[in-house]
């Protein structure tokens, strides 16, 4: 009976977000809008830690009317789902042994345990479904999944052909085993499916030759899609999920991200916490409108990224995600509060190490305050002055603000006993995610 009951929520998602993403643009912002307040005022009324901490910050929870209106209210951090969890996050009525109960395992190494419902879960696969459809994929077409664990997806007939190709097993065998299925559509984590690409050889890709390629959950670079999509011959399209909230954004087949705000809102802030605007960067702050049971609200997942207003040329009327650029800790804070991506830095570098061979043997950019960034070099065979003031200059262009740039010259680069030394840092950014997680937004430099 369960069965039943979920193949219908299932059903009925599938149809909902298909309508959805027919919406233009004006009536697809109001309906999310509507849906978020609502989202608020029920987790105030249901969930214990919600209405605890919107009482202590002072919330008048009926004057929550619109978008504009829950920046008053305070971010969530990972910390507090951790600590609230579950007696306090979950929404009252709730039976947890009912839920789908889960637990991220992300990059951060730290694991953060998740509920929500069948109901819900129904609805976020269908998000997924539709992340497909947006690409073409239709049911008929046979699909190859590169992953951990394996999906339980019913086939019906002809329907829903999946082969499930372990990312544990060697390239090798992922290749013989995609030889195999001969799918239309691969999906997998893009470090694997770039790896196979590189394996794979001429007599592989005969065999081998899908229609589209997904790729997940991890950031990937625009070259390596393009080096996937000239291997294999077809288009390869990303998408922009995290476990506790779903889907986030995902490309349409003009490759462009689009914001799925039928499931999440989405804002984007600089490190005060003021909305950005277009186009600039800024740490992305979710809030999930289709889990009642545990909804994250005004959560920091410590991503940052740029929005724009443009239309696509698709005409799906779901705004714009135009980049994630890695991690908030990792990037660069600038006197004015906005974020500038470590990899456009490190991107910077790499240019220069292509244009001038043995310019530097190796480097290390450190942002020590907000104010002041410290340059080491070990210096290459070719090294030239005029070369890093080149670079230099084109560093200041990203930068954009009145900041200390020094260049040191070292023998070496001193990793300070850690195992993965990072070419990019910034000390500014690792104080304020280490104070935000406590619960302060204040950062210490400024105290
Ligand atoms: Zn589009």
């Amino acid at each position: 009976m369960k069965l039943v009951q979920f193949l219908w929520y299932l059903f009925i998602a599938c149809i909902e977000v298909h309508l959805n993403q027919l919406l233009p643009a004006g009536l697809q912002r109001r309906l999310a809008e509507r849906r978020l307040i609502r989202t608020i005022r029920a987790a105030y009324e249901n969930v214990p830690f919600y209405r605890q901490k919107y009482d202590e910050a002072g919330i008048d929870i009926d004057s929550i009317r619109s978008a504009d209106d829950i920046k008053k209210l305070p971010f969530l951090t990972k910390d507090e789902v951790l600590i609230n969890f579950p007696q306090s996050i979950v929404a009252r009525g709730v039976t947890i042994d009912d839920c789908h109960y889960s637990a991220t395992t992300g990059s951060t190494g730290r694991s953060l345990p998740f509920i929500f419902t069948k109901k819900t879960f129904a609805f976020y696969i269908a998000t997924g479904v539709r992340m497909y459809t947006m690409i073409g994929y239709r049911p008929w077409h046979k699909v190859a999944y590169i992953k951990y664990t394996k999906l339980n997806y019913p086939r019906l007939g002809p329907f829903f052909q999946t082969t499930h190709i372990k990312s544990t097993i060697p390239v090798e065998d992922q290749i013989r085993e995609l030889r195999q299925a001969k799918p239309d559509l691969i999906i997998g984590y893009a470090s694997l499916v770039y790896e196979i690409a590189k394996r794979a050889t001429v007599e592989d890709l005969k065999h081998i030759r899908p229609k589209f390629i997904g790729i997940n959950s991890e950031l990937s670079t625009q070259d390596q899609r393009d080096f996937i999509s000239t291997v294999f011959g077809c288009p390869v399209y990303d998408e922009y999920s995290t476990e506790e909230t779903w889907m986030i954004a995902a490309q349409c087949r003009h490759h462009q991200y689009h914001i799925f705000t039928d499931n999440v809102w989405v804002e984007f802030v600089d490190s005060e916490g003021r909305e950005v605007k277009p186009d600039e960067m800024g740490e992305i702050i979710l809030t999930t409108t289709r889990s009642p049971a545990m909804p994250f609200i005004r959560y920091r997942i410590g991503d940052l990224g740029r929005y724009s207003n443009a239309p696509c040329r698709c005409g799906m009327g779901f705004p714009l995600l135009k980049a994630f650029e890695g991690r908030a800790d990792d990037c660069f804070i600038l006197p004015s509060g906005k974020y500038v991506s470590s990899l456009k830095i490190l991107n910077t570098f790499t240019m220069y190490i292509k244009k001038y061979l043995h310019l530097l043997e190796e480097f290390k950019v450190t942002q020590v305050r907000r104010d002041f960034i410290n340059i080491q070099i070990v210096k290459g065979a070719e090294y030239d002055p005029a070369h890093i003031e080149e670079l230099l200059a084109d560093i200041r262009k990203i930068l954009d603000e009145p900041l200390t740039i020094t260049i040191e010259l070292v023998e070496a680069i001193d990793s300070r006993g850690s195992i993965k030394r990072k070419a990019i840092e910034s000390l500014v950014g690792k104080d304020m995610r280490r104070n935000q997680d406590q619960g302060a937004y204040k950062p210490v430099w400024e105290a």
